[in-house]
């Protein structure tokens, strides 16, 4: 009998897999990943500096416990060049040797790719962005080494030995973070509350200004502000630059407003794009991701999709790039997996940001809906729409504790 191939160990592959192997212990799986397939809460990786916590100590399952605990053949490090939904193979690359596997049914949980914005200057390339573990690593190294370059410094102007530059020296290291909305505002939380120093750009006049009513994202904003977040609004970065040798910092950020911005780090956190390469290659519909029905089958029989690279029929034909997502769609597709097939009906999904400076729980509204927030009491505020039912809310502070009381409210207005 075919496998059943999962491309991707992210949460997505990895749910999958787990889901179905409590409903059927022995149809093959095999999971393809190009990645180690160690088995983390990707969420962890915008919290994780402020807890000191290191890429390794991330890893919650390493890939072989994974893979041994679901009964699945892992093949790591190996990346999917292409599949053919007809033939019913996929194509795999590892470490140079390409061969093809072929599957019963295929599961793509490809991720979400970071969007990239084409910026001037000769450090360009230096712009880094985090959407996975090994994202982090390489994030984590850049801050670490530059916490011990300064470290090296500092020692090496108090002994007199060469010429240390004590502002370089004393100072933390400097993050200009690109985008105010999820990603960006919990980063500069985190990287603030660990000691560094924080600036972030945003074209738009307010932290997560699609997501918020004005005021919750005020209340953000100063939060933010007052542990030492440098905000700069409405205007974007337009070039990164080399700094030169006598430079505090190691570059040079210019925005679109003609300020310069020293740093030693910048992160892109502008948003993420559904990874529909090998599915729309495959001849497969996509759009803002690669389009599901409600049982999560792409527009090829037995080739299904959820997670970060998937757009969902059920969900107004958007893309659901979040944890509680993932959860409903893998328990859905293992029932259809296994032979029942199942139609993923989703519940109100409210989103936690995770910046401790104002937590918040956000339940928005459907893109474009026309109505109104009101605010009945401090920190709630409830979006009602034009026949005034409730469509959406946010929770700050310690009324995010009102979760289960708001979506009650909200359920039989969706
Ligand atoms: C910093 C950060 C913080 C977040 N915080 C939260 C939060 O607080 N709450 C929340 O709900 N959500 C949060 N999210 C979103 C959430 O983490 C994601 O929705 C989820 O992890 C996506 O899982 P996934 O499996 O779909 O994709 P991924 O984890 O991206 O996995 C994709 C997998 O596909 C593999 N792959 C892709 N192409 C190929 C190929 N051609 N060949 C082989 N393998 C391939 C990759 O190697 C990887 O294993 C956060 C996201 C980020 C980046």
């Amino acid at each position: 009998m075919n496998p059943i191939i999962i491309i991707g160990a992210g949460l997505a592959g990895w749910t999958t897999a787990r889901e179905f192997r409590k409903l059927d212990a022995t149809t093959p799986v095999v999971m393809i990943t190009a990645d180690s397939g160690d088995f983390y809460a990707k969420p962890t990786l915008s919290n994780a500096f402020a807890q000191k916590k290191a890429p390794d100590q991330l890893v919650v399952t390493t890939a072989a416990k994974m893979a041994e605990t679901q009964n699945v053949t892992l093949l790591a490090h190996t990346r999917v060049l292409r599949f053919d939904p007809y033939v019913k193979t996929v194509t795999i690359d590892k470490d140079g040797v390409v061969s093809s596997i072929d599957f019963s049914s295929l599961v793509l949980a490809t991720g979400a790719q970071p969007i990239r914005i084409p910026l001037a200057g000769d450090a360009e390339q230096q712009v880094l962005s985090v959407n996975s573990l090994g994202d982090f690593g390489v994030f984590f190294q850049a801050l670490e080494s530059i916490s011990i370059r300064r470290i090296c410094c500092l020692r090496s102007y108090e002994n007199n030995s060469i010429e240390g530059n004590e502002n370089a020296a004393s100072f933390p290291a400097k993050i200009v973070i690109m985008g105010a909305g999820l990603i960006g505002c919990e980063f500069a939380n985190d990287l603030v509350n660990a000691g560094y120093q924080v600036s972030v750009i945003d074209p738009s006049s307010r932290p997560l200004g699609a997501l918020l009513p004005e005021a919750a994202s005020e209340q953000l904003r100063k939060s933010l502000q007052d542990l030492g977040v440098q905000w700069h609004f409405g205007t974007t970065v337009q070039a990164v630059n080399q700094a030169g040798e006598s430079a505090e910092s190691a570059l040079q950020v210019t925005l679109a407003n003609g300020q310069t911005i020293s740093a030693d780090v910048v992160l892109s956190a502008i948003g993420l794009r559904a990874d529909t390469r090998l599915a729309a290659a495959a001849g497969l519909a996509c759009e803002r991701g690669i389009q599901v029905d409600a049982a999560l089958q792409t527009s090829a029989p037995n080739v299904y999709a959820l997670g970060d690279s998937a757009q969902y029929a059920s969900a107004g034909n958007t893309t659901l790039p979040y944890v509680m997502p993932i959860m409903n769609a893998a328990r859905a597709l293992a029932q259809t997996l296994s032979g029942n097939k199942t139609e993923v009906a989703f519940p109100v999904m409210p989103v936690a940001v995770k910046t401790p400076a104002l937590p918040l729980m956000i339940a928005p509204p459907k893109l474009g809906s026309k109505g109104q927030w009101m605010s009945a009491e401090p920190n709630v505020w409830q979006f009602n729409n034009e026949q005034n039912l409730v469509t959406g809310f946010v929770l700050a502070g310690a009324q995010t504790s009102k979760r289960a009381e708001m979506v009650k409210l909200l359920q039989p207005a969706l």
